[in-house]
């Protein structure tokens, strides 16, 4: 099974890698594709690369994945066991966010990253990913803290590692909270949530198997 989901992921790679479907191809020194285990029970999800990711080519390198891989280590899981991806895959100029056309010429590759790899539980990192996910413009000061009911799995919000670094020693606590809940996911011990105000579901697109984010 593993085999012939790394297989497509590989397959899926390559077409990222040669893909000129937004302007953010024309900056890239790397494609950033993801990184981890196509038998991840988790999925985390960041907004874009960086510079450094940008120039190695990989997710969340530097003080924000080394942070990253702290939490995970406290709840039990290092960085092979979950697969690491950003809503785009290309680096927006000076770090700016992600715009509307550029999401909507990458958003298949996540789509294809979550319908292959199949977690249990998303993970978002930071405002954009969570919002962009959950269909909300609430921030995520007031989404954390919950695990919601996402597609038929858990979608756990918390802070993105870069604000835990630059702010106060209450933004790790909630992050370490909100890991904890990764744990209770991943171990079936979650009671049922609400669903985030104003309600979020996406409801778009009714066909779980395609997740449909983003959907129109
Ligand atoms: S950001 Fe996504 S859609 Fe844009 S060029 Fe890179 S891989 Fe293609």
């Amino acid at each position: 099974m593993s085999e012939t989901v790394a297989a497509q992921l590989d397959v899926l790679k390559v077409e990222a890698l040669a893909c000129t479907a937004c302007r953010l191809s024309e900056g890239r020194t790397h494609v950033v594709f993801g990184d981890g285990s196509p038998d991840a029970d988790v999925i985390i999800v960041g907004e874009a690369p960086g510079r450094r990711e940008d120039e190695q080519g990989v997710p969340f390198v530097g003080p924000s994945g080394k942070l990253l891989d702290r939490l995970l280590g406290e709840i039990g899981l290092e960085r092979t066991d979950v697969y690491i991806a950003n809503v785009v895959k290309c680096r927006p100029p000076g770090n700016r966010d992600p715009r509307p056309d550029e999401i909507e010429a990458c958003k298949g590759y996540l789509r294809e990253q979550l319908r292959l790899i199949d977690p249990k539980v998303v993970v978002t990192l930071g405002n954009f990913s969570s919002k962009l996910l959950l269909k909300t413009e609430t921030g995520i000061t007031r989404l954390r803290g919950t695990a919601y009911e996402w597609w038929g799995r858990h979608l756990v919000p918390t802070f993105h590692p870069a604000a835990a670094l630059r702010g106060s020693a209450q933004v790790l606590e909630d992050m370490r909270y909100d890991f904890g809940l990764i744990r209770d996911a991943i171990d079936g011990n979650l009671a049922s949530q609400d669903d985030p105000e104003p309600a979020t579901t996406p409801v778009s697109d009714p066909d779980p198997e395609q997740l449909g984010l983003f959907g129109r």
